[in-house]
């Protein structure tokens, strides 16, 4: 599915696995990035999605993470064995990748385990910035859904593209979510004033109108 001509979304239900949350790749210049992993139950669906688009495997640097939970994270081993690229996120869910928390992670929710995986790079501040093709992707830490829930902007042909993923939630004591850490994120976002939302379960929204409105009714 394209987003704009170096901008789409490869993973997530109908194009993967029902289970999977969505799964985006962004190709600048002749560097790539993908948003998110899904479930891994798919990953030859996923490989051969990105390769439909022209990207090649060897051209993937980077996995940016939103957050850890397993619709968005299972798949991220395999995603990086097969691409060799380097996984990113926040160092406030990383912690619970590397440890293989199936409680946090919600993969119990799915009647699976999580097996610890490292990641790379790990975020440790509000914002941070990554350089792909001659680009730049920005990163900002969103709480709320979870503790380290991270989002990344990208310019893509003069659109702003936010990929926010679960700005939806759900909120659960058991994934450790913060309302009012929820809510601060939310208000957030809606400043970044994206022309493009890239959500984890709920498509792709286009036009500042229709994205500000999705935000909105989540406060
Ligand atoms: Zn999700
Ligand atoms: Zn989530």
């Amino acid at each position: 599915m394209k987003v704009t001509e170096e901008v789409w979304q490869v993973g997530g239900g109908s194009l993967t696995d029902p289970e999977d949350a969505a799964v985006y790749l962004i190709g600048f210049d002749e560097q790539a990035a993908l948003i998110d992993a899904g479930t891994g139950k798919a990953h030859e669906r996923l490989a051969a999605n990105i390769e439909k688009w022209g990207v090649s495997a060897s051209q993937i640097e980077y996995l940016f993470l939103t957050h850890c939970h397993y619709d968005h994270t299972g798949g991220a081993q395999r995603v990086r064995e097969a691409f060799g690229c380097k996984i990113v996120a926040h160092e406030l869910d990383a912690v619970y990748l590397e440890r293989g928390d199936s409680n946090v992670t919600g993969a119990r929710w799915y009647g699976e385990v999580l097996n610890p995986v490292t990641v790379d790079h790990k975020i440790t501040s509000f914002e941070d910035s990554f350089v792909l093709g001659n680009r730049t992707i920005q990163s900002f830490h969103t709480p709320g859904h979870s503790p380290g829930s991270a989002v990344y902007l990208v310019e893509s042909r003069g659109k702003r593209i936010l990929f926010g993923q679960d700005v939806h939630g759900p909120l659960d004591p058991s994934l450790l979510s913060n309302r009012e850490d929820y809510i601060k994120s939310l208000k957030f976002l809606l400043s970044l004033k994206a022309d493009i939302l890239c959500e984890g379960h709920f498509g792709i929204f286009k036009g500042p109108k229709d994205i500000q409105a999705y935000i909105r009714s989540f406060l």
